[in-house]
């Protein structure tokens, strides 16, 4: 289900159009019984001729000068911020208008925005280039709002994650919605994505690695068709022609902290897809060996022996291009749902002598 906007438009009565402009000294110059005239505050700051007119009936503007054209009250408040050098939303303008689109209906924050997204784009102008693989391309300057934050990211750094390998992989701090910022570059460095690691409870109740959203923009990226950390260690993975696939971006770093940012041949598939993309991505890569090191999803022997079947699926995938092995704790050293990396280093070795050839 998407945001009705008409249904939005309907609740505005013509009282509530004059009180919002006159927050920002814009004021009626002219009213009948069919609309209310306004100086053109939609291209001008101050000023303006009385040439934007709003129809009491279809609740719409229309100015008759340089924008020569119809739209909405929120798409008006865009404009008006957008003199103002501010970029808003159209849900920031939507609460600009007092109406609150999560209590007309019965949707998540989540679901309004997921059914909404081309429209956002479309509204904010966002000028979206695409990655030689046809990956949005999002800008690095949404970044520069994050901190390198030590205590909101200290839950990282408590599992065993160093403070060099979270500037390498530019792990930043969203104090906003306290979240640990991850951004997803291809290849070339290019940002195709940013994902969030929620930390309060009720955020991970909705999923503790969700994409971004910030300022009506989602930050989302096909994940199943590239790595996490191709960018930051495809120079190791070349020089070495290996490759460990983990789960998840932390299990990247760990490595990465673990056995040095120049040998970190981690890649993170963000979830247990492997795909033909990955594949053909490891083959440009050169890599000749490949190790699944997927998290201990397992807490018994039945367990054990239902995953193992599992990863020895997926690693049948890669085995006709690849000398692959699987990383198994047997023995059940590590907690359930681990990564083989969460243990530190001696842990993560005698899970990798002990690993299965395939
Ligand atoms: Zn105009």
């Amino acid at each position: 289900m998407s945001v009705n906007f008409q249904e939005l438009r309907e609740q505005l009565t013509d009282d509530m159009i004059k009180s919002i402009l006159s927050q920002y000294n814009v004021d009626p110059v002219a009213e009948t019984p069919d609309s209310i005239i306004f100086p053109t505050c939609c291209h001008n700051l101050t000023g303006g001729s009385p040439k934007l007119y709003y129809y009491k009936n279809s609740k719409l503007f229309h100015c008759f000068t340089e924008c020569n054209s119809t739209f909405d009250i929120f798409t008006l408040l865009q404009k008006m911020h957008a003199l103002r050098g501010e970029d808003i939303s159209i849900f920031d303008a939507i609460k600009l208008c007092d109406l609150d689109i999560l209590n007309s209906k019965n949707l998540s924050l989540d679901e309004v925005i997921q059914d909404n997204i081309k429209y956002l784009q479309i509204l904010n102008n966002v000028q979206l280039t695409n990655n030689k693989d046809g990956f949005r391309i999002y800008d690095k300057k949404s970044l520069r709002r994050f901190n390198f934050d030590y205590v909101g990211l200290a839950p990282w750094m408590n599992e065993g994650i160093s403070v060099d390998a979270l500037q390498k992989f530019n792990i930043k701090y969203d104090n906003y919605r306290d979240a640990i910022v991850i951004p997803n570059f291809d290849y070339d460095g290019n940002l195709i994505g940013i994902r969030e690691r929620f930390l309060k409870e009720k955020d991970i109740l909705k999923g503790k690695y969700r994409p971004m959203y910030d300022s009506g923009i989602l930050y989302n990226h096909p994940t199943g068709r590239t790595f996490y950390g191709i960018y930051e260690n495809h120079a190791a993975i070349e020089r070495k022609h290996l490759a460990i696939i983990v789960e998840a971006e932390k299990s990247v770093l760990q490595y990465g902290t673990i056995y040095g940012l120049d040998n970190n041949v981690a890649l993170a598939t963000l979830g247990q897809n492997i795909t033909f993309d990955h594949i053909k991505i490891l083959l440009k890569m050169k890599v000749h060996n490949v190790i699944l090191a997927y998290d201990t999803d397992y807490e018994d022997y039945e367990q054990l022996a239902e995953v193992r079947r599992k990863y020895r699926e997926k690693a049948k995938l890669l085995a006709p291009y690849f000398n692959v092995s699987i990383i198994i704790d047997n023995d059940f050293i590590l907690p359930y749902k681990s990564s083989p990396t969460d243990g530190g280093k001696e842990i993560f070795e005698k899970l990798l002598a002990e690993r299965e050839i395939i």
